[in-house]
């Protein structure tokens, strides 16, 4: 490995991200469905419920990867599916409004309740819209009802969130022509992180924030002409055409990963509302310095390490931007389910040219490809790091980047340590 070759990387020629080659797949996929993302956003929407119109291989996801919630109300649960509901002997709309009624008699706590369809609800062709406005009309005021899709045909698995924030678009309430010019964040973050944003937001000097999802479904932010939108994840493509169509304009910038990352989605947000350089400035500063800092730790584990990204989560493109310019790791290939290219303009252009980015998924190609670059590091999913560690590669779970608060500069030392640590290990196993 070529430390030196990796350090000049940052410097090195960048493709241009409109036109670079990005080499596009088809066949077998491993990657969660769309219904993992009700794993995160039922901790965001403290008064939402999501019930999944599915299977009990559906319910039994939900169950492993959520965890069995033994003390609270659950915020989640499965309508399943019997085989009668699947031979289409019964009504299985008829079947839904008495499971959505017995849930909503007992639960007066939920205000906003998002029916979710899955595999097999799409395989019959059951109609969740059709459903959510039925059922809309009978409880609103009381409960406000949405349908999205989690199902796991043609999806990976942030696009559960995407789906399910695109749903909530058309509710959010016109904002005014006069009304002063609002930020509106976009994408699920632990409350943790969102609060650093928005303390950072109010030392900039923006007043008008709204945030998407809120915290509580029912305080929907506003939106129209005079939003302006910046993503906090690169996964939101149907919820950036919805915010688009409702008027909203975007603001580009790289991804807040890092110090680097998130210093520039800072300075994007403070130029579109005129602050002035030297405030925005005086206010990024000490944090950018703590997230260098922070980083520093994990340099010796990365720097002039190759890494590969197999299509998982879609956050590949900016992390894989993050380790480069700001770790000195050199991405082999950056795959991804879905490239997004202009949300990820930014990002792509910092990637060196002789990386190989792809997009889609053909798992047998993407690991004999895996077997011949010999990355340092794979970040992959659940059920390919383990055939791979057993072949010799060091693996991290891409799913668990989602699961962690990685963004903003307070993250960016745990980010770093997150690709870190399995490079570590493998060096004390190698000793
Ligand atoms: S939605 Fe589809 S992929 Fe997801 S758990 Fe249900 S059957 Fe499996």
């Amino acid at each position: 490995m070529n430390v030196a070759a990796t350090l000049a990387g940052c410097d090195a020629p960048k493709a241009d991200a409109a036109t670079r080659p990005v080499l596009r797949e088809r066949g077998q996929r491993e990657v969660f469905c769309g219904l993992t993302g009700i794993v995160w956003l039922h901790r965001k929407m403290q008064d939402a419920f999501f019930l999944v119109v599915g299977s009990r291989t559906c319910a039994h996801l939900l169950q492993s990867a959520a965890g069995v919630m033994i003390f609270a109300e659950p915020r989640f649960a499965t309508a399943i599916m019997e085989e009668r509901d699947l031979a289409g002997m019964v009504d299985a709309q008829d079947e839904l409004d008495r499971v959505v009624q017995r849930l909503l008699d007992r639960r007066p706590d939920i205000k906003t309740l998002f029916l979710v369809g899955s595999c097999p609800s799409e395989v019959i062709k059951l109609d969740l819209a059709k459903a959510a406005e039925r059922l809309g009309a009978q409880y609103m005021p009381r409960v406000r009802i949405l349908n999205y899709s989690g199902s796991g045909i043609e999806t990976t698995f942030t696009q559960g969130e995407d789906a399910c924030l695109a749903a909530l678009v058309p509710e959010m309430p016109a904002a005014e022509a006069s009304a002063p010019k609002q930020l509106l964040m976009v994408g699920a973050l632990p409350d943790i992180v969102e609060d650093q944003f928005l303390r950072l937001f109010a030392q900039l000097g923006i007043e008008n924030v709204g945030v998407l999802p809120a915290r509580n479904a029912r305080d929907l932010p506003t939106v129209g002409a005079n939003t302006r939108y910046v993503l906090a994840q690169p996964f939101l493509t149907d919820t950036a055409m919805a915010l688009e169509g409702r008027g909203a304009s975007p603001i580009e910038a790289l991804f807040p990963f890092g110090a680097h990352g998130t210093s520039d989605w800072l300075r994007a947000i403070a130029r579109e509302f005129g602050i002035a350089e030297a405030h925005v400035e005086s206010v990024i500063a000490p944090g950018r310095e703590r997230a260098a800092r922070a980083i520093e730790h994990s340099r010796a584990a990365l720097q002039g390490k190759r890494i590969s990204f197999l299509p998982d989560s879609q956050l590949e493109v900016p992390l894989a931007r993050f380790l480069h310019t700001e770790l000195g790791m050199e991405p082999v290939e950056v795959g991804t389910p879905y490239l997004h290219r202009s949300h990820c303009a930014g990002d792509l252009a910092l990637l060196p040219e002789a990386t190989r980015i792809s997009e889609g998924q053909h798992v047998d190609s993407q690991l004999d490809r895996v077997r011949s670059d010999k990355p340092d590091l794979t970040v992959c999913g659940l059920g390919l790091a383990n055939p791979l560690e057993a072949e010799g590669f060091t693996t991290k779970w891409a799913i668990e980047l989602v699961f962690s608060p990685i963004h903003g500069f307070d993250q960016a030392g745990d980010l770093a340590e997150l690709f870190a640590r399995p490079m570590r290990r493998r060096d004390r196993l190698e000793v």
